[in-house]
């Protein structure tokens, strides 16, 4: 199979004829080759997007684009199947969770941006002589470039609240998960949107994401990906002063305090370790367990994560399936090398699953659980984004707090415990942007979604998004 690039709606080649390899991790095989396209690609689809900003898209009522949104998300939803099935074979995550959580998330947030927009309000502040209204005007065209993790629910994200204020895009997926992206593509077609307000590009990030932050026409880029990433596009866009949002990496404590309600925090703090392979930026990945609970818990978690089940995505009671690529599980598995190399202790997992047949050399990983490391080691403070999770004793609030807050990523943290008060103060004194208290990953589409420090720059979400993906003017009108 060969993807394509879509502009004006149409299927497009890559001009310079290149393609890459798409390959499905969980069992190497090539599902696809993608157009490796470069700047003269994006500067077509820079070009209709512009067209199609000042075309019948620009006559387009609120309620007119809340509508065209909500029959985007019935599309998908009557093609959910087939694109839990892209997201799972681009990806190696269990079709099961692209079911339940990627594919309808990327439904709700088409569905939620619709009602937002429908129901939007502008200010107006009254003097006594003059009426001041704010008005929100479009941007023009906006560049949206995503990771492999969330493919569809990243971008769905992104894609809503920017139709939903009258924008035009150019959505570049990650090479790594092209296929949802052309889907959506199609659903655009299907739907009757206007030709060249959905435009994708498919290629590298330093040959086909770089043009699209760098080029002049464009007003916005939303970026979602890796810190390092981030500060090239930051760098690239900033100088045009283009509107910048950033959601860049996360190295985030689940702290466990003893008077938890302890089963139900082994289960959220094993799924918020471990979820997506470990592959989400929100991922607790760093357990700070208070020392009078410490044995019980560490031997709780061990023996749940042990029990996971690895292997077909295809399969329904899949718990992890494959990692991204064979290189990106390298890169994870030097992580665990990091730790036994600091004196670490492999408490759960750590080894290669062994697979039958076509999954033999796919990209697994069993879910690890490591200790004995001090929380200062390379893999207690750096990203790992894949299956493995510390582990650290502390002994008071203070302490807890410190180690939480030592790393230089700012995305999420979790707090556990019975005692209410303080986990109000100790989700406040953690130096992120969101926190969950008794719970992780419960999310409300209106509240803001981000992070501080190298987590990123802007929030995400509700009203978060359609400020963004717009302007504000504001008019004075003198009344006397
Ligand atoms: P990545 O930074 O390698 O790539 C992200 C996207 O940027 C891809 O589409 C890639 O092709 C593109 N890109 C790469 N170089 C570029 C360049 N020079 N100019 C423009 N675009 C370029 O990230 P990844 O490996 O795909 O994703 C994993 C990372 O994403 C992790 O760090 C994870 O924490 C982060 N992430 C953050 C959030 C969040 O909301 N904060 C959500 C999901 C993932």
């Amino acid at each position: 199979m060969q993807l394509y690039n879509v502009i004006d709606g149409e299927r497009k080649a890559p001009i310079g004829g290149e393609y890459i390899q798409n390959i499905n991790p969980a069992n190497n095989e090539i599902i696809s080759m993608i157009p490796r396209s470069g700047a003269a690609d994006v500067e077509e689809a820079v070009n209709a997007a512009s067209e199609a900003f000042r075309g019948e898209w620009s006559h387009f009522s609120a309620t007119q684009r809340a509508d065209l949104l909500d029959a985007i998300a019935d599309r998908i939803e009557d093609r959910l199947e087939e694109f839990a099935l892209a997201e799972s074979r681009d990806n190696g995550k269990p079709v099961r969770l692209a079911k339940i959580v990627d594919i309808p998330r990327a439904i709700a947030n088409f569905r939620f941006f619709a009602g937002a927009v429908r129901h939007d309000q502008t200010g107006c502040h009254m003097m006594a002589d003059a009426l001041n209204y704010t008005l929100r005007k479009p941007l023009g065209v906006v560049s949206l470039i995503t990771p492999w993790n969330l493919p569809l629910y990243l971008l769905s994200w992104k894609t809503a609240p920017a139709l939903a204020m009258g924008n035009t895009i150019v959505a570049k997926p990650s090479e790594m998960t092209p296929t949802t992206a052309t889907l959506l593509a199609e659903v655009f077609n299907e739907v009757g949107a206007p030709k060249g307000i959905f435009n994708v590009i498919h290629g590298l990030g330093a040959e086909a994401g770089a043009p699209m932050c760098s080029h002049p026409k464009v007003k916005a880029v939303s970026f979602t990906g890796g810190t390092t990433t981030g500060r090239i596009v930051a760098a690239s866009a900033a100088p045009q002063f283009k509107k910048l949002s950033l959601e860049l990496g996360g190295k985030n404590s689940s702290i466990v305090f003893a008077d938890c309600d302890f089963e139900a925090t082994v289960a959220g703090v094993t799924r918020a370790a471990f979820l997506n392979q470990g592959q989400i930026c929100l991922c607790g990945s760093r357990i700070l367990v208070e020392r009078s609970l410490y044995t019980k818990f560490v031997n709780a978690l061990v023996e749940k994560a042990s029990a996971m089940k690895v292997g077909d995505p295809l399969a329904e009671d899949t718990d992890l399936g494959a990692l991204i690529s064979l290189e990106h599980r390298e890169k994870v598995e030097g992580y665990i090398q990091s730790a036994i190399a600091d004196g670490g202790t492999i408490l759960a997992g750590g080894k290669h699953p062994s697979l039958p047949g076509a999954y033999k050399d796919g990209a697994w990983l069993q879910p690890t659980v490591i200790a004995d490391i001090a929380p200062t080691c390379k893999a207690s403070m750096e990203e790992i984004f894949g299956p493995v999770a510390v582990i650290h004793p502390f002994d008071t609030e203070e302490e807890a707090l410190a180690i939480a807050n030592s790393v230089e990523y700012g995305l999420a943290g979790s707090v556990w415990t019975s005692d209410i008060k303080r986990g109000h103060r100790v989700a406040a004194a953690m130096e992120t942007g969101m926190v969950w208290v008794n719970t992780w990953l419960h999310r409300d589409l209106r509240v803001p979604f981000g992070g501080v420090k190298n987590s990123g720059v802007g929030r995400e979400g509700g009203v978060n998004s359609l400020a963004f993906f717009s302007d504000s003017q504001n008019i004075c009108v003198h009344l006397q």
